[in-house]
């Protein structure tokens, strides 16, 4: 999505991935011998010095990359890495990610750092109480990573779960929504940010997302949107953010976690939006003019297509039943293997009113991979 934007602007793309045929490489054909794609991990130091070398602007679209290179190459790439090698090392550890926000005053739930050993888990749910939240420290996503302790029999199995990784925990947060906020950062540090969604999950992995939120109060809108970009403002480098938080019953919000690149909250507004967080992103590393990130219709939602099986029929037949929803958006990644769980795609569904959208969706939902509801 990223490569497709930055087509559109004339802008050339050199991808790192493993594989000749990933999903960006499918994308840009580079102009040029010089511009060829990269075929290597984005943990390959050998790799990512060969992807400097070919680049004026280095930007990256998963946080779990070796930091310490893109730390060495910083100076070298002529518009540097972006967002910062510092940003990217203080997010890739959400330990040191969380104790960095309470640090800059933004709030966020007590956690602990705790020793993999079953007495450490115990004295954390001592401390933080039941249910407790034990998180892997690093390379988490789609809560491959999180344990929800609920006894303290569970500990052993937890700490099984979560294998020899380090680990921290989370005092349990009772939130009645989850939401996000898509915040652009320029190379001058100016923040804008987009719409406040919310985000619905299933069994950890991002499901829905609903923009704008629907809520009577529009001081929470307002609210969630200034934590989020006061916690971008005290990272740096530029690019856009996607800034999780827990929406509380009282109406305040804690802070989650930061992706310091594009995010699946974010997908919504290439149909939605005056900008795409796409475009925005390849404006904010590139010093052009920011793009407004208003809502350009009343009432969106993004549905995220998920592996039900291995099957890619079955992702093949859905997306093409969403070509008769009034609306729908399809886009499919192009991800070689299909398997459980996995993202194969998402719709964009765009409607006039916040019932309409409901009505369209609904037949969206009956018919997902796997039976979702
Ligand atoms: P992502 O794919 O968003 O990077 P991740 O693996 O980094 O996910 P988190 O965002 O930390 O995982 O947690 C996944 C989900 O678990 C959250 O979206 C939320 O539903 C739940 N969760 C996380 N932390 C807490 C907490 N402290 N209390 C209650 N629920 C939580
Ligand atoms: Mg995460
Ligand atoms: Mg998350």
């Amino acid at each position: 999505m990223l490569a497709a934007a930055a087509s559109l602007l004339n802008i050339d793309v050199v991808v790192l991935d493993v594989g000749e045929h990933t999903p960006a490489k499918q994308v840009v054909a580079p102009r040029a011998p010089s511009l060829a794609h990269i075929d290597g991990s984005f943990a390959d130091s050998v790799k990512i010095r060969k992807l400097a070398s070919k680049v004026d602007v280095l930007t990256v679209e998963i946080e779990h990359v070796d930091v310490g290179v893109l730390e060495e190459i910083e100076g070298k790439v002529p518009l540097g890495v972006h967002p910062s090698p510092f940003t990217i090392k203080t997010i890739q550890d959400k330990f040191v990610q969380k104790e960095h926000l309470r640090a800059s005053g933004c709030p966020v739930s007590d956690f602990l750092p705790v020793e993999s050993t079953v007495e450490a888990v115990k004295e954390a749910a001592e401390r933080l109480g039941l249910p407790l939240m034990l998180k892997s420290r690093t390379l988490a996503y789609d809560g491959r990573g999180n344990f929800v302790v609920r006894d303290l029999k569970q500990a052993q199995e937890a700490i099984t779960a979560l294998g020899n990784r380090p680990l921290y925990a989370e005092k349990w947060v009772s939130f009645v929504k989850e939401i996000a906020v898509m915040v652009v950062r320029s190379r001058e540090g100016e923040v804008i940010s987009y719409p406040v969604v919310e985000t619905v999950h299933k069994e950890n992995i991002c499901h829905l997302v609903f923009a704008p939120l629907r809520s009577r109060d529009p001081s929470i809108a307002e609210r969630a949107r200034t934590v989020a970009e006061n916690a971008v403002k005290t990272l740096q480098g530029a690019g856009v953010f996607g800034v999780e938080m827990f929406l509380m019953a009282d109406g305040s919000v804690y802070l989650n976690e930061i992706a310091p690149r594009p995010h699946n909250s974010g997908h919504y507004t290439i149909e939605a939006c005056e900008t795409s967080q796409y475009e925005n992103h390849l404006r904010a590393i590139l010093s052009l003019p920011l793009g407004s990130p208003a809502l350009k219709v009343p009432s969106a939602c993004m549905l995220n297509i998920l592996g039900a099986s291995s099957s890619m029929d079955e992702i093949r037949e859905f997306a093409q039943f969403s070509l008769t929803v009034p609306g729908a958006r399809v886009h499919l990644y192009g991800k070689s293997d299909c398997r459980k769980g996995r993202k194969m795609g998402h719709i964009t569904l765009v409607a006039d009113s916040d019932a309409e959208l409901s009505k369209r969706l609904r037949p969206l939902l009956e018919h997902l991979p796997g039976g979702h509801d």
